[in-house]
């Protein structure tokens, strides 16, 4: 269907108006042209009956004459009365009125109202028709006695005021379309937490509640046929580039939680989640767009704040995880030598007693003592007495498995915890430690150690039962020489008691 466009539409409706105004005054007699076809009328009148009239009187039929003019008086009615005169002045016919109407003066000069029309037969004047009429213009028109251009005058500008100001009322609700929102949608409107606006077809603003205009910081007058991109939305926001009631408008489709941020007249930054729904004629073509901002600017602020504060959190507990860790290391491991410390030891010592016993699986005890260790501390200082301790327990570390545990059990003293190593084995790794630590120096220093074994046996009560057989082991190898490494026998006991502790 042909589509009209409003301003065709609007220019009809006054074209149509003011000629509706201009029939209406033409009917009411106040158009002057009116005197023009009155006139018209009165000369095409005046002929036709001259002529009837001429054929009566020509006859002298008088019936016919009198029947003619007394039925254009009576059907006429601008026409008051009629006569024929003879040339020689008497009257052949006239109706009742007329000697009281026709003027006396006897000049036989048309006027609008007195006509008369001469009678011709053979080239010569045999009579007069005289047609009196109403007066001019004035047959029906006696508004308070005003002229007719005055009437006219103030009619028409009556009429076109109060006419064109019903119209242009009308046109002016349809070219503001947000005049037509009924005021409870916009009361409703502005009762929404949301912001909102409605954009027409080319994205210019045509209605926008207070929420949003006080979000936006812009006046609700000033935001109306504006264009939505032309507001302050943030360059650096990579949804500028798609905003999404351009996206709404040009897809057909709604776009939700798109993410803007805009820099308002004030410096504020608000940031939106902006949801975009196109709205359809019924035709299905876009004809604008209602889009709803929820202000996020606070929740995304406290989000980051939260995110800041989740990652000084997990940094704070690292910190103290690592701090447990080194202090967990620090409880049980000796400073020096790194090596775990004499209460570590029992622990797992315990620990590794008890599955062993349980499994029935093999467990051995190694106890060390460095050599005339005093001999170093006299002869080098301390200082080298410790760095020779470090040297043995670095020895001790390269020698064992990693599931095997190298504790620093006193001064110069060590044991190490076996697991799953029956006596032999441990006898070997002894071996292997003390060559290890014969071969080693530190500075030139060179030290040995003594070795006591032990492993766990059927009937064996306690963890620390097996650290004392390895410990009179070690007495044992003092006792016979140093420099080696004995298994505890059940006759070693007797030397210790009689001989005392390294
Ligand atoms: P033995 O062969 O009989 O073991 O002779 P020894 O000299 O090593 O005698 P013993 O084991 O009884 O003496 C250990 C000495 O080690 C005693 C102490 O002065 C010294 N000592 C103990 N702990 C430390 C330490 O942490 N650093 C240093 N530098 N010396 C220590
Ligand atoms: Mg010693
Ligand atoms: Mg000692």
């Amino acid at each position: 269907m042909l589509s009209i466009s409003p301003a065709v539409r609007l220019s009809f409706g006054l074209m149509v108006l003011t000629l509706s105004i201009l029939l209406f005054a033409s009917a009411l007699g106040l158009t002057p042209n009116t005197d023009k076809n009155q006139l018209q009328a009165r000369q095409a009148l005046s002929q036709t009956l001259a002529f009837q009239a001429l054929v009566g009187y020509s006859r002298n039929d008088r019936v016919l004459v009198e029947q003619v003019l007394g039925n254009a008086v009576t059907s006429n009615t601008d026409l008051l009365s009629a006569a024929v005169r003879r040339a020689e002045g008497d009257f052949f016919y006239r109706t009742k009125a007329h000697a009281a109407l026709w003027p006396n003066d006897t000049s036989s000069e048309s006027t609008p109202r007195f006509v008369t029309v001469p009678l011709l037969l053979g080239g010569a004047t045999i009579g007069t028709l005289e047609l009196a009429f109403e007066p001019l213009g004035q047959s029906d028109i006696s508004y308070f006695g005003l002229p007719r251009q005055w009437l006219l005058f103030i009619f028409l500008v009556v009429a076109a005021f109060i006419s064109y100001r019903l119209f242009i009322g009308r046109a002016l609700r349809y070219l503001d379309p947000s005049s037509v929102v009924p005021a409870r949608v916009r009361n409703a409107l502005n009762v929404l937490a949301e912001g909102v606006f409605i954009l027409d077809r080319r994205e210019h603003i045509v209605l926008v509640n207070t929420i949003l205009s006080d979000r936006l910081g812009v006046d609700e007058k000033r935001l109306l046929g504006r264009k939505a991109a032309t507001l302050g939305w943030r360059a650096d926001d990579s949804n500028v580039e798609h905003l999404p009631w351009s996206q709404a408008l040009e897809t057909g489709e709604k776009m939700v939680g798109v993410r803007l941020t805009y820099a308002a007249p004030d410096g504020r930054i608000c940031v939106f989640r902006v949801n975009a729904v196109p709205i359809f004629d019924n035709k299905g073509h876009s004809q604008g767009v209602i889009a709803s901002f929820d202000d996020v600017s606070e929740l995304e602020e406290k989000n980051s704040q939260l995110e800041i504060m989740l990652t000084e959190l997990a940094s704070v507990q690292a910190a103290i995880e690592e701090k447990n860790r080194s202090l967990e290391h620090m409880a049980a491991h000796d400073p020096l030598t790194g090596c775990f410390n004499r209460r570590a030891m029992r622990e797992k010592l315990d620990e590794v007693f008890e599955v062993a016993s349980v499994k029935r699986s093999p467990l051995s005890c190694i106890m060390l003592d460095i050599d005339h260790f005093k001999r170093i501390n006299d002869t080098y200082g301390h200082t080298m007495g410790d760095e020779v301790i470090k040297l043995v327990a670095d020895v001790l570390h390269e020698q064992v498995r990693g599931s095997d545990f190298v504790a620093r059990f006193g001064g110069e003293e060590f044991c190490i915890i076996l697991p799953d190593t029956d006596i032999e084995h441990a006898e070997q790794i002894a071996q292997r430690c003390r060559q290890a630590i014969e071969q080693s120096e530190h500075k030139g220093v060179k030290v040995t150690s003594s070795f006591g074994l032990a492993s766990l046996q059927i009937g064996m009560s306690s963890a620390g039962e097996l650290v004392n057989q390895a410990d009179e082991a070690l007495y044992y190898s003092k006792q016979h020489g140093r420099n080696q490494a004995n298994r505890w026998q059940s006759s070693m006991a007797n030397a210790v008691t009689a001989g005392g502790g390294t």
